[in-house]
């Protein structure tokens, strides 16, 4: 079973992250690496989506039916996870979009991380660039 590793910060990929985290009440950084470990898990999900989506994601990134995805080395650069814990919740943010926005979850930001990767070639699919 062939693992494609895929570096995030490498910087053919010319991340738009901002690098601006800012300084909220009741948030605090998270270690860079746990980031990128719940991002390949949302990733590899929707590699493995039955139907079109998958594979058409399969497609974009030439892996195979029984194919996977690794990503090693940072997150994409100037993108950075905080967590939200007003009352013992653990709510995932993601800083460092253009926008000044957040992605509240891993999954919400794979697409802008497929738009990253794809080199800006296609509109980004992501909640915050409102395509
Ligand atoms: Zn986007």
């Amino acid at each position: 079973m062939a693992t494609t590793k895929i570096n995030l910060s490498a910087p053919i990929y010319g991340s738009d992250g901002t690098g601006i985290v800012p300084n909220n009440a009741d948030e605090r950084l998270e270690p860079a690496g746990e980031l990128l470990s719940v991002v390949q898990q949302a990733f590899r999900r929707q590699l493995r989506k039955a139907g079109q989506q998958g594979d058409a994601m399969r497609a974009m990134f030439d892996i195979g039916e029984y194919g996977s995805v690794e990503f090693v080395g940072q997150m994409p650069v100037g993108y950075t996870h905080v967590r939200l814990d007003p009352d013992g919740r653990r709510d995932i943010r993601i800083y460092g979009h253009p926008s000044g926005k957040f992605f509240n979850s891993a999954a919400k930001f794979v697409p802008h991380v497929v738009f990253l990767l794809r080199l800006k070639v296609d509109p980004c699919e992501c909640d915050l660039c409102g395509h």
